[in-house]
């Protein structure tokens, strides 16, 4: 099998013992590959990015919610964020207890709440109506509020989460209000937390909403939990050399500004971060198969089984992924400008438009970098087509199947039996 274009994940040594065509055929296709020792190694630039003895990671698991990462990302000492009663129920089978669990909700009915309050040490909510919706579940209780510091940052419209034109966080203008509401129900603000936004590569914005988090956290007295939120960013032009963002870099400036605040104002609690892309983008490839080229007018088209039911970021945010090819034969074929596409019957249905890569043909497997996180959290049976199986890669280099692909028996199963209809 000649490799026309696999420089990046041999030189990570990828897929251990197997090939990605080995995998392809033992698990089938389409197919998500996992590495555990990168995994492991961004959990671990996580836990020691700041020297603060008060940070806690919070893994965000909606970027993820395999179970077996779970564990993986539970064993390297990471906490973890939960966001619906789905998220929660994997946690606590990954091992995470209640102290390990923030639930960061937003728009929750009230037995939610309650759940919420039973399974974790720290709700947070985010508007004043659900801290009432909360004190009518748990008067007396501790909470945390989200809130808003107007400022956001992304690489999308769509995954900026703070500043005026989102639906997050309590506005400073609403402080009073929800001063109030906390009164009514006796609740005790035990923290208050914010995320602004997704994907940065520059850690300018997020330090400087840090900075106005810190200010806020002066006017609430009493708290313990300061969580400044996720959205640290991976490099996904990986052939064109993007570089990651500098974490000691990071690191040193987050401290500065963590010292700073705790002496000047004798703050004891403890800080939070909860990145989720950070950890889990890197250690997956997508393996998929060409089952089809054609030449439409002037376009190339390599046909695949990638379809947006599989991987949305590229038809939701215009995300884009590197590709590699992998494939049999020798000769060399030339590289010409492709567009890579799924098999939905929908227009959008692009994996990557205008790239160029190695001629492909019928039988080359596919590989979209990268893909960890918000890929198989994303997929969906839309078409009714079966969402892909997951592999690991474990450190030894064996691999393992950690989640069977859907069955076509998962589709029907949701439904009453034909006659109750
Ligand atoms: C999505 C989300 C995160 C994780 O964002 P990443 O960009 O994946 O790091 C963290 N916190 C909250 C509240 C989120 O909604």
């Amino acid at each position: 099998m000649m490799l026309s274009r696999n420089t990046y994940s041999a030189s990570l040594d990828f897929f251990g013992q197997s090939t990605p065509e080995e995998l392809t055929e033992n698990f089938g296709s389409p197919l998500y590959i996992y590495n555990e020792n990168i995994l492991r190694a961004r959990c671990r630039a996580l836990k020691t990015l700041s020297t603060d003895p008060g940070l806690k990671v919070c893994y965000s698991t909606k970027a993820n919610g395999n179970l077996h990462l779970l564990r993986i990302i539970r064993e390297e000492g990471l906490s973890a964020d939960a966001m619906s009663p789905g998220e929660l129920a994997l946690l606590r089978r990954a091992g995470f207890s209640n102290k390990d669990i923030c639930y960061v909700c937003n728009n929750v009915a009230g037995e939610e709440l309650a759940q919420a309050c039973r399974e974790s040490d720290h709700v947070s909510v985010d508007s004043v109506s659900q801290i009432e919706s909360f004190g009518q579940v748990n008067p007396g209780g501790e909470i945390m509020a989200r809130v808003n510091p107007g400022i956001g940052a992304g690489h999308h419209d769509k995954v900026v989460t703070a500043g005026k034109n989102t639906k997050f966080g309590i506005v400073p203008d609403d402080f009073d209000n929800m001063r109030e509401a906390l009164r009514k129900y006796r609740l005790k603000l035990i923290g208050l937390n914010q995320h602004v936004g997704s994907l940065f590569m520059d850690p300018e914005p997020y330090l400087e909403a840090a900075a106005w988090l810190l200010r806020t956290a002066e006017l609430f007295p009493g708290i313990r939990l300061i969580d400044f939120g996720g959205g640290f960013g991976t490099p996904y032009h990986k052939y064109a050399g993007e570089k990651a963002l500098d974490m000691k870099k990071f690191g040193t400036e987050f401290d500065a500004l963590l010292s700073a605040f705790r002496a000047r104002t004798g703050y004891g609690g403890s800080f939070i971060i909860e990145p989720g892309r950070y950890t889990v983008a890197e250690c997956s490839v997508l393996l998929g198969r060409v089952h089809a080229v054609k030449n439409n007018g002037p376009v190339r088209y390599v046909g695949t089984d990638i379809g947006f039911n599989v991987l949305a970021r590229p038809m939701i945010y215009d995300a884009f992924h590197d590709l590699e090819l992998y494939r049999r034969g020798t000769e060399d074929r030339p590289p010409m400008v492709q567009t890579v596409v799924g098999n939905i019957c929908e227009t959008g249905d692009v994996l990557a438009a205008g790239r160029e890569l190695p001629e492909a043909a019928v039988g080359d497997i596919v590989g979209v970098l990268d893909a960890g996180a918000y890929g198989h959290a994303m997929s969906s049976n839309y078409n009714q087509r079966l969402r892909p199986a997951e592999v690991l890669i474990a450190a030894d280099g064996s691999c393992r199947l950690i989640r069977r692909r859907d069955t076509v028996e998962d589709l029907l199963a949701v439904y009453p039996e034909f006659g109750a209809f």
